[in-house]
């Protein structure tokens, strides 16, 4: 681990919302109240029916691997610990959202592997969704 502060992201608005469901280790996203469509990352509006009434509801926490990227060169020295890789997960609700590796190296990922949101608390603030396989 390094003594170097990693950079945390802005928690407002409807991003603070997100992470405080993952800080209560629930995985949401929201969902439009009038066509159902599920989207990620937070935002006012539907862009399917332009819709602004919405909920916040629960995913089922698995998904596939729809793309990842494995960093062997550090950006920032809080994130020093090679190779590790950043995931795009197609959820089985329809959004892709970004999250960590866990449980397994790099070099064992494979598109379409199927994966399930687990929680990693950083701090008493961030809680992060790492991604690890299974169903
Ligand atoms: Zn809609």
């Amino acid at each position: 681990m390094s003594s170097v502060p990693r950079p945390m992201p802005v928690l407002e608005g409807l991003t603070a919302a997100f992470y405080g469901h993952l800080r209560r280790r629930e995985l949401r996203f929201q969902r439009c109240s009038a066509c159902g469509e599920w989207r990620h990352p937070p935002r006012a509006r539907c862009r399917s029916c332009g819709s602004e009434q919405w909920q916040w509801e629960t995913s089922t926490g698995r998904g596939r691997v729809f793309s990842w990227t494995t960093v062997h060169q550090p950006i920032h020295p809080a994130f020093a610990d090679v190779p590790y890789a950043v995931l795009v997960v197609e959820m089985d609700e329809g959004v892709r959202m970004i999250g960590g590796l866990a449980g397994l190296e790099p070099s064992g990922l494979a598109l379409d592997l199927p994966v399930v949101a687990t929680f990693d608390p950083i701090d008493e603030m961030l809680t992060l969704v790492r991604f690890t396989p299974g169903r």
